[in-house]
């Protein structure tokens, strides 16, 4: 049962990988700390998106916590990528091994959090409790606040309706059934072969086709386990400096427009075949820069699937117009095959578009759709949805949400000006998404818990992010992001995924090597650009 104490050190929003290292890790000074979570169960992402196919597009080796040496080598990844009930199952033995639960309230939505200038105190209310902290540690997660579908008609659908991203607990039965898809995002490129295996009919409703590379997924033998548990500390060290935060894939410095295009070929070719999003694009460093060398591995997977479809209409219709890796690239099993399948079509909505949902599916405007199934497979508010949901007001009562209005505004994607004592863990500003989320977690988390005890030791009650530096700290990341190709497309790394949000560049594209190498400069000079007092 967790403490009834409601005055607490420290209070954390989530229970997904970093709420519960967050927990784990302030135990070491004996702070009183808890978690509040929304779900019933630890996992965050893992808890939530429970849809079927859905898995971790990140080996399981690498998408693991590396804190402890007894975990690493006491649990068995079966597969070279888990899927989410694996995951789910090895965040629980995490939450049961440490020993979380007691100090995790579930069941229970933070509605705002609000600073006390007078006490330099969080208030913290639920719908149900109120609750003050000294630090609030917001873990909510970069892929958690969904983008809720909002289509005409939407309230009339009579059959049952799914969003991928908040999948019910139990099992979903597609046998025999008609099933409509919206999205051709990385959520349903993972979902559509599973779930054509089994319905009668699967109609897909695609906006904008995906890249994706096969994930060549395969249970781990006893070799490749065994391999990794004796060079996990290899693994991790090097995991914790590249571009990715990835240690195990074959990263290489050098650029495609170096080399002769057979050669590039074999290689792209060599990479498809291993498999894996991550170890595509770690092949050549200008394919995310270049758009030459961009249009190089683009037109290779292109190739492929003009190889792989059937239907050369099918096929160019899959075909993405953007660059490759501008939006997060998918990883697949079985997703192009799956269009060659007697039950499933293709709807180009640019063409037909969905005029609106009714009673018994959806009509375009050339056709009408009956399903038993409706699912939508549409995205997320990312980076700042979940933060945003929670109403939190700082100093001078100056409310997050305005100052987020043109976009999220932080120093190192960790702290927020006017908001003291207030931690985003993989918050936007920092690397998140375009990493390796296990590694960046657990950097975000032990430079939070190093600067919290800082404060301790020298009897230090406040810091907060300077905002001339949060300001510098902006007009870096803009300019790294738009050197890149990844700035250049209509992607949620942008916003542009949700109607009516500012389009900024959230995340950090500068390398994870190279921001953690800033994080620690800025901890061990004091905590450079924070006022501490
Ligand atoms: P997503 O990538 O944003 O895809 C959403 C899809 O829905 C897109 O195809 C989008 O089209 C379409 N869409 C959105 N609103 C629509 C509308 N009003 N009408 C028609 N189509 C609409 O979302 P996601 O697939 O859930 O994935 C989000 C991110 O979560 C991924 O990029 C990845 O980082 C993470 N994720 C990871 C894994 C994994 O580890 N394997 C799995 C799932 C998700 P447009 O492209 O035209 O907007």
């Amino acid at each position: 049962m967790v403490t009834k104490s409601k005055k607490l050190d420290v209070i954390i929003i989530g229970s997904g990988f970093a709420g519960l290292y967050m927990l784990h890790k302030l135990r070491e000074i004996n702070l009183n700390a808890i978690i509040i979570e929304k779900g019933s169960g630890v996992g965050g992402t893992w808890f939530w998106n429970r849809y079927p196919g859905a898995r971790c597009d990140i080996e399981s080796i690498e998408y693991s916590y590396s804190f402890s040496d007894e975990l690493q080598q006491e649990w068995n990844w079966s597969n070279r990528y888990s899927d989410q009930s694996e995951i789910l199952k090895y965040l629980n033995h995490v939450a049961d091994k440490f020993d979380l639960r007691k100090n995790i309230i579930f069941n229970s939505t933070v509605l705002s959090s609000t600073y006390q200038e007078k006490t330099n105190e969080w208030i913290i209310d639920t719908e149900s409790d109120s609750f003050v902290t000294k630090f609030c540690v917001m873990a909510t997660g970069t892929l958690s606040s969904i983008k809720e579908p909002n289509f005409e008609g939407l309230e009339d659908f009579q059959g049952e309706l799914y969003i991928t991203g908040k999948w019910p607990h139990h099992r979903v039965d597609f046998t025999n059934k008609k099933v409509g898809i919206i999205g051709t995002g990385s959520s349903a490129v993972q979902s559509i072969p599973v779930i054509a295996n089994e319905a009668k009919k699967l109609s897909v409703f695609q906006r904008s086709p995906n890249y994706s590379i096969p994930a060549h997924n395969k249970p781990l033998s006893r070799s490749e386990i065994s391999n990794a548990k004796s060079n996990y500390s290899e693994i991790r060290n090097k995991a914790k400096y590249t571009r990715a935060g990835i240690g195990y894939n074959q990263f290489q410095e050098r650029k495609i427009l170096d080399f002769p295009k057979d050669y590039i070929i074999e290689e792209l070719n060599k990479r498809w075949n291993i498999g894996g999003q991550e170890i595509f694009t770690a092949g050549f460093t200008d394919v995310g820069i270049e758009p030459e060398a961009n249009k190089i591995a683009a037109d290779f997977v292109k190739s492929k699937i003009k190889e792989i479809v059937n239907d050369p209409i099918t096929a160019d219709l899959l075909s993405p117009k953007d660059s490759i890796g501008c939006k997060r690239l998918c990883a697949d099993t079985n997703y192009f095959e799956t269009f060659n399948r007697k039950n499933v079509e293709l709807i180009d909505i640019n063409n037909d578009p969905i005029k609106s949902i009714t009673k018994e599916g959806l009509v375009t405007n050339k056709r009408d759709f009956d399903f038993d199934i409706l699912i939508f497979a549409t995205g997320f508010d990312a980076m700042t949805g979940a933060l945003l949901s929670i109403d939190i007001t700082g100093k001078n009562n100056k409310k997050l949400k305005d100052k987020w209005k043109n976009g999220p505004r932080s120093y190192l994607g960790i702290s927020i000006s006017d908001f003291p004592n207030l931690f985003t863990v993989t918050g936007p500003g920092s690397p998140s998404v375009l990493t390796n989320m296990i590694v960046a977690i657990e950097q975000h988390v032990e430079w939070i818990f190093d600067c919290i005890s800082f404060l301790y030791r020298s009897n230090k009650n406040n810091i907060e992010a300077n905002l001339e530096f949060e300001n510098t700290w902006m007009d870096h990341i803009e300019e790294v992001a738009s050197n890149t190709l990844r700035y250049t497309c209509n992607s949620w790394y942008v916003g542009a995924n949700v109607p009516g949000k500012k389009r900024v560049f959230m995340p950090y594209a500068g390398g994870f090597g190279k921001y953690r190498e800033k994080c620690d400069e800025v901890a061990s000079n004091s905590y450079t650009g924070f006022d501490i007092s």
